[in-house]
């Protein structure tokens, strides 16, 4: 099948280049040329494990091409998808639809045939509905079909995620863009992935709340792991012990600095915003959004605490800032609402991340010292937080680390390490949720 894919981004190169690989004959569309030309030249413009080789192999294999104009590519396929952004607007938290109804309009005015627009992005109910009334609008000779197809795929994890889908949703109002999602996922259908045909309605509201979902997860152990730290109990082994129930499941169970990325909270807003203007307000999920936003906060006051109460002066490493391991996305990472609070106090930041750096530099700006290795970042610091679980990070040297350290205080953001073999190292050793000896207690 002909595939077009309007966006390159996290979700749009990840999806385009696994429909390639499944046979499609695929080309990715951006509008940002620079990023057409280093696809082009081989060049992937993110960090995603194993998609540097499938890309050349599919681009290879001739499958899967990058174009920065879509008429053409449009003009001669069957399924064109939309995965560009849908950042929160500025000032109010509604989902941007720019790029969504943009990328409509340009498709509207490019349709040859019987083609079926499927919208990949996040968007609030109904969007869909708009960008049916967009194409028909402006080409109302089109013979086109608007499908809502949310992808669930997580960044670090998206090859296998998209090959191996939990399920696949697809939103359609009638039979002929049916066959056409059945023929796009052929392969996944045939390996067993649930294909599930919904109202389109439907299918845009499953994937907000989905996200609530597991954010509510998230918030849930995170207020759990501060109750613990009160009582005595371990955070951890609480998840285990409520994990192993079927009907609660084990996973986004992990205490933390709580949730960020380029998903979370900005469809939490949407959802959000969705609700509160029909009236049905979801306040379950409005608590999940401020126990996260007051997460942020509460968790650099415990770095703070961690270095006796005051870091003016005091150098700081932070090890990991993207907002989860594996991936270069650094969108609405906890790292940066902890480096801005431990700035405001009067730190000096040392900072590593594999892959996250030259996006982090964009973000946190001047005065954060950027190294490259965990070790320079624990070089003559008062105190080493462990903010994001990368694996480079989970058997650090610790006597090494330790040694060139100014003061050894270790704060495991992540519940990477265990209390006592830390300990034996002389680290002062702060964790979430899970009981610490007096002298570490903050
Ligand atoms: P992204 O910002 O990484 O990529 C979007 C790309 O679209 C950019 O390269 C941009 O240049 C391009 N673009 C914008 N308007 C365009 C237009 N008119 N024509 C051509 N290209 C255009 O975004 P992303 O992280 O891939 O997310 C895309 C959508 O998928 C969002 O709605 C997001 O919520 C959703 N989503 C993301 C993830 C994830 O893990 N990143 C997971 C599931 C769903």
């Amino acid at each position: 099948m002909r595939v077009v894919m309007i966006g390159a981004g996290y979700v749009g190169l990840v999806t385009g280049t696994c429909l390639a690989d499944f046979g499609h004959n695929v080309t990715c569309v951006d509008r940002d040329a620079d990023r057409i030309a280093a696809l082009q030249a081989g060049a992937i413009p993110i960090f995603e494990p194993g998609l540097e080789e499938l890309v050349a192999n599919n681009a290879a294999a001739g499958r899967l091409a990058f174009a920065a104009e879509l008429s053409a590519p449009v003009a001669a396929a069957e399924a064109v998808l939309i995965a560009v952004g849908t950042p929160a607007r500025h000032g109010d938290g509604y989902a941007d639809l720019t790029h969504v109804y943009t990328a409509a309009r340009e498709i509207a005015a490019a349709l040859d045939g019987y083609t079926v627009v499927i919208i990949k992005s996040t968007v609030p109910v109904g969007t869909g509905d708009e960008v049916e009334r967009i194409i028909r609008q402006a080409r109302p000779d089109a013979d086109v079909s608007v499908v809502s197809n949310p992808e669930f795929l997580r960044e670090g994890a998206a090859i296998v995620d998209f090959k191996r889908p939990d399920r696949i949703i697809a939103g359609v109002e009638d039979n002929r863009a049916r066959a056409v999602v059945e023929a796009l996922y052929r392969p996944l259908y045939l390996n067993q992935a649930p294909l599930l045909f919904v109202s389109r309605r439907t299918a845009e509201l499953t994937k907000y709340a989905a996200n609530a979902f597991l954010a509510t997860k998230i918030s849930f152990i995170n207020e759990i792991a501060d109750l613990c730290e009160k009582t005595g109990a371990n955070v951890q082994d609480v998840a285990r012990g409520i994990g192993m129930d079927n009907r609660i499941g084990p996973k986004f169970l992990n205490a933390g600095p709580g949730y960020g990325g380029s998903c979370f909270p900005k469809d939490i807003k949407a959802l959000i915003k969705t609700a509160h203007d029909l009236k049905s307000p979801l306040r379950i999920v409005e608590a999940v959004a401020s126990v996260n936003d007051e997460r942020k906060r509460a968790i650099a006051r415990k770095v703070i605490a961690a270095c006796g109460g005051d870091v003016r002066g005091k150098t700081i490493g932070l090890l990991g800032l993207t907002f989860k391991p594996n991936t270069d996305d650094m969108r609405e990472a906890p790292s940066l609402a902890i480096a801005a609070t431990l700035r405001n106090g009067g730190a000096r930041l040392r900072v590593h991340d594999p892959a996250g750096m030259e996006q982090a530099k964009a973000l946190m700006g001047d005065g954060v010292e950027f190294v490259d290795s965990p070790y320079a970042a624990a070089e003559g610091a008062d105190a080493l937080a462990l903010v994001t679980e990368w694996d480079a990070y989970r058997a650090l040297d610790l006597a090494r680390v330790a040694a060139s350290m100014c003061a050894p205080v270790l704060v495991d953001l992540r519940n990477v390490y265990r209390t006592e073999e830390v300990e034996s190292y002389g680290f002062a050793y702060y964790c979430v949720g899970r009981p610490m000896p007096k002298k570490s207690s903050v």
